[in-house]
Parts: C-alpha cells; structure tokens; sequence
C-alpha cells in the first residue's frame, strides 16, 4: 500500500510535469493542422481551375478544327453546284452551305465566349495561388516554431511517459480510475498533507485522520476536496528531476 501511495505522488507529478510541456506547445499543433487542410482545400481549387482551363481549350481547338473542316466542305458544295442537274438539287446544296455556315458562326461565338473565360480564370488561378503561397509560408513558420518547441519537450516527455509506465506499475485498474476520476474534477488528484492543511485546497486536515495517513496503509481522501491524501514524507522522499 505504501508503495502503491508513493506511485499514485509521483503519477501526479509526472502528470502535472507533462501538462506543462503540452501547454508549451500550446494550440501549434492545432494551428499547423487546419493551416494544412486549409492549405489542400486551396490546392484542390487550383487543379479544379486547371481542369477547367485544360478541357475548354481542348473544346476549343476541337471547334477550330471542325471549323476548317465546314469551310472545306463548303467550297466543295460551292463547286457542285455549279454541276447540278435540277434545282431541287441545287437548293439542297445551298441547304447544306447554310447549315455549315450556322455551324461555323456558332462556334466563333463560343470560342469567343471561351476567350473570355479562360482569361477569368487564370486571373481567379491567380488569386488561389497567391492566397496559397502565403498560406504556406505562414504554414512553415508555425511548422519551425513547433518543430523548435517539439526538439525541446521531446526528450523530456519522453522520459517523463517511461518515468509514468513505471509508476503504473503498482497501481491496479481500480486505483487509475479513482486518480483519472479525481484528477478530471480537480486538475490534481493527490495533495500531500502540509502544516496540517490538504495542499490541494488548504482545508485543515483534523489531526487523527493526519496520523491514519501517515500509516500508509489506505486511500485516504480529503473531506473537503476528495484529492486522495499522501504524507509529508511520502511527499518529501518522492522527487521528479
Ligand atoms: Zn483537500
């Protein structure tokens, strides 16, 4: 049982150790992640745009090309005419220009209208990109501050998680769950007893519950605050570096 309340101590102060070295690092990490999902939202806008552009300037060469094709096509009716037998079917070659020119002037129109949306979109392009580049250098300052503060606290908590696996050790399920149950209320779940007072919220300990603690031999709880009661010895002997 003792050392069961030497573990729960010193739980407390790796914990309230590692609490200090997330603070640290504050909402960074955080930050560089919606700065990231940010960052491929604006991306993802770019290639849509990019898309966008690649396929109107495919529909667009394509009109060109059927245009010349029309104009061909409408040079070879011109010169049939001038070999019909009738004029049923002269008037059907005339038919056939026509249709051919409605063709040709409706896609002018259109790549005409393509001129100008392409020239929308590479100025939005623009603008995407540009939102973007800056999104990414304040990105790679965030992402050097936290790598700065991570170098720093790593190494520590690290030590300070290997340092809590062992104190876990002598503690059962039931002992984690009181101390997580505590510890959710009160920020801190154990108070080492100082000049007589629970250290937790500085209620007087009566004397006869002091002397029950210092057996080591029960959980004890302060009646005021319910942090899980520990001696001044215990206190004094266990340290974190
Ligand atoms: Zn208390």
């Amino acid at each position: 049982m003792e050392q069961k309340l030497r573990s729960l101590y010193k739980l407390e102060l790796l914990d309230t150790e590692l609490d200090e070295l997330r603070e640290l690092r504050g909402d960074l990490p955080d930050a560089v992640n919606k700065l990231e999902e940010e960052l491929a939202g604006l991306q993802e806008k770019i290639d849509t745009l990019d898309t966008h552009l690649k396929d109107g300037a495919a529909d667009r060469a394509r009109k060109e090309r059927e245009s010349l094709e029309l104009i061909d096509k409408i040079e070879k009716y011109k010169t049939q005419q001038l070999d019909v037998k009738n004029n049923k079917e002269y008037d059907a070659l005339t038919h056939q220009i026509e249709m051919a020119e409605n063709t040709i002037s409706a896609y002018e129109q259109e790549m005409e209208l393509y001129v100008e949306d392409a020239a929308e979109t590479k100025d939005k392009k623009a603008e995407v990109e540009k939102e973007r580049d800056e999104l990414l250098e304040l990105l790679n300052d965030k992402k050097s501050e936290l790598d700065d503060i991570m170098g720093t606290t790593r190494e520590e908590e690290e030590q300070r998680q290997k340092e809590r696996e062992d104190a876990l050790k002598s503690l059962t399920k039931e002992d984690l769950e009181l101390y997580n149950h505590i510890r959710d209320a009160k920020q801190t779940a154990v108070a080492p007893i100082k000049r007589e007072s629970c250290s937790g919220c500085y209620n007087i300990v009566p004397p006869q519950l002091i002397l029950e603690v210092k057996k080591n031999d029960t959980i004890y709880r302060c009646e005021h605050c319910g942090r899980i009661l520990v001696s001044e010895e215990i206190a004094t002997e266990i340290n974190i570096d």
